[in-house]
């Protein structure tokens, strides 16, 4: 089956699907997007990643091409043309193609914001990696410090990724000044005792939708939450430790820069808060 794709106001056999060379999320990473993950044919939060799209959107003073109500009904169109039961959608907005390239942001009167979303079929609630947990490495956070808007500029991310799996482990938790940020693609989270530690909100990370998701119905299970900083050597010392993200869901880590955590493998609380979130979350899919 042919995957169908929205691109710029149509729906296209993905090989169809063309945009501008001067497309200005192509020249500049001058774009931002979201990920929403598809349970069963419906979609996980969506109002959680629309309402952190405009943000994304008015922080850096762009259009949506379209409304909020309009994007719901491309995602749940395509749902249905690429009969999607389980994965995701992904979702970018850029400023447009100008006819040429300026550094100068263009009239949004006159050069209308690009917009493309496709499917894409993804094993969620049965992941393989969820009974081995994952391996992280740490790496230092060079990135902008802007980083709570969500945009395609992701090349540090994807970087570390690579120095992750070079050195045989699944991803790299990023620090700043001695201290966890987040992962390449994901939150990051320690566990001590009943206690679920992750640093607090600002501009030096994204402001995840499984996060506030997370720390939300942690609180309801009477699990005590502190946002802070911590380091990777506390986090070497946790009890558990885990990320989240919008297609990960809960993921247990198990192995920081070579040091087991706790047993060395997947922590009963993370594992509690996995099933919690795929329950909940599912009661307001749409
Ligand atoms: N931090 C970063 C850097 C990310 O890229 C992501 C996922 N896009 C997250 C955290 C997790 O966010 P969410 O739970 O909304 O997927």
């Amino acid at each position: 089956m042919t995957r169908i794709v929205y691109c710029n106001g149509e729906y296209l056999p993905e090989a169809e699907a063309k945009v501008s060379i001067f497309d200005r999320g192509f020249l500049m990473a001058d774009g931002v997007y979201e990920v929403t993950s598809v349970i069963g044919g419906k979609l996980i939060d969506f109002d959680g990643h629309a309402k952190r799209l405009e943000r994304s959107l008015s922080e850096l003073e762009m259009r949506n091409p379209v409304s909020m109500d309009e994007l719901l009904q491309i995602h749940r169109d395509l749902i249905e043309k690429n009969a999607l039961v389980e994965g995701g959608i992904y979702l970018q907005i850029t400023r447009g193609a100008p006819s040429d390239r300026d550094f100068a942001w263009p009239n949004p009167d006159e050069v209308k914001g690009g917009l493309v979303l496709f499917t894409f079929a993804k094993n969620l609630v049965e992941m393989p990696s969820v009974k081995t947990g994952i391996k992280v490495i740490s790496i230092e956070d060079i990135r902008w410090g802007r980083r709570d808007i969500k945009t395609v500029q992701l090349l540090y991310p994807s970087w570390g990724k690579m120095m992750a799996k070079k050195k045989g482990c699944d991803d790299a938790w990023m620090v700043e000044d001695g201290f966890v940020t987040e992962g390449t693609s994901n939150n990051a989270y320690i566990v001590k005792g009943n206690k679920i530690i992750t640093r607090g909100l600002s501009n030096d990370i994204l402001h995840g939708i499984t996060r506030a998701a997370i720390l939300r119905f942690a609180a309801e299970a009477q699990m005590e939450v502190e946002e802070r900083n911590f380091t990777i050597a506390e986090a070497q010392e946790a009890d558990e430790a885990f990320i989240t993200s919008a297609t990960t869901f809960v993921q247990p880590v198990v192995e920081i820069d070579g040091a087991k955590i706790g047993e060395g493998v997947p922590g009963k609380l993370s594992l509690r808060l996995r099933e919690i979130y795929i329950e909940e979350s599912l009661k307001s899919a749409v």
